[in-house]
């Protein structure tokens, strides 16, 4: 159970969703996890359930400043930074004329920009660890659909920025592992759907993601739920 003991891991989109049940399984398997979010009341409720194994962090991950702080804050506080788990995300839906412009920039601020500023900060500290940058993408992310223009481009951008990174990390045995779920039963969406993969599921994949054997890496891993005959279109 406890494979990531002494591990020091950052997860962003730590208040609720995919991201609050990795803090409670990477805990639970001996990481130290600062969970990042912009609702600090959820946070510190989510490090309430493990005392001294979730550090709650506020943060806007569109914000340079407060990105910096994140990372600076976890290696002062904990010595050294082995994952990071790129997973705040937000989905706004509309075809192009429909979507806003204002969507259009949280998208990209959110989904692409975040991920860019948490790498970009972390990476100094990765290598000294060897350690991992875990994206959470989105089938959105290889398959584009009528009214995720905005969606689907911010997760293509992700899966291009995965693969720069993927190839610019190897060199110093940085692991760069991207995952494309389908649906998830999270807030994310008003209405999940009934055979949605449940946050738990996602997380136990990244789970084997993060601790998969010497000299084994994941790059990219897609996961659907699967559909019962009968919903399938
Ligand atoms: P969720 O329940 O809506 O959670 C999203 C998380 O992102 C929250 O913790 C939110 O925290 C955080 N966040 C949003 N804007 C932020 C910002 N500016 N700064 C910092 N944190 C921010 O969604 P989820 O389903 O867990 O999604 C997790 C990831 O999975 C996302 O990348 C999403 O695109 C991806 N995904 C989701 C689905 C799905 O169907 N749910 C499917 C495939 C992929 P605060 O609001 O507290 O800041």
């Amino acid at each position: 159970m406890a494979d990531l003991q002494g591990k020091i891991v950052i997860i962003t989109g730590g208040s609720k969703g995919l991201g609050a049940s990795l803090a409670r399984r990477f805990a639970q398997g001996g990481a130290q996890v600062v969970a990042a979010a912009r609702s600090t009341d959820a946070l510190e409720r989510l490090a309430g359930e493990f005392s001294g194994h979730i550090f709650p962090f506020t943060c806007d991950l569109t914000q340079a400043d407060q990105v910096k702080s994140l990372i600076d804050t976890t290696v002062n506080q904990f010595g050294k930074l082995d994952i990071l788990v790129n997973n705040a995300g937000v989905g706004r839906f509309g075809s192009i004329p429909e979507l806003s412009e204002e969507d259009w920039d949280l998208m990209m601020n959110v989904n692409l920009k975040g991920p860019f500023l948490t790498s970009k900060f972390a990476i100094p500290h990765l290598i000294p660890s060897k350690g991992h940058i875990v994206n959470v993408s989105s089938v959105a992310g290889i398959e584009a659909f009528p009214g995720g223009g905005g969606y689907c481009a911010s997760k293509f951008g992700l899966m291009a920025l995965a693969d720069v990174l993927t190839k610019e990390l190897k060199k110093h045995e940085v692991k760069v592992n991207t995952i494309c779920p389908g649906s998830i039963q999270t807030e994310f969406s008003e209405n999940p759907k009934s055979y949605a993969l449940t946050a738990e599921q996602v997380t136990e994949a990244i789970w084997h993601i993060v601790t998969a054997p010497e000299g084994v890496i994941y790059n990219q891993v897609i996961m659907r739920p699967q559909v019962p005959p009968q919903m399938q279109k």
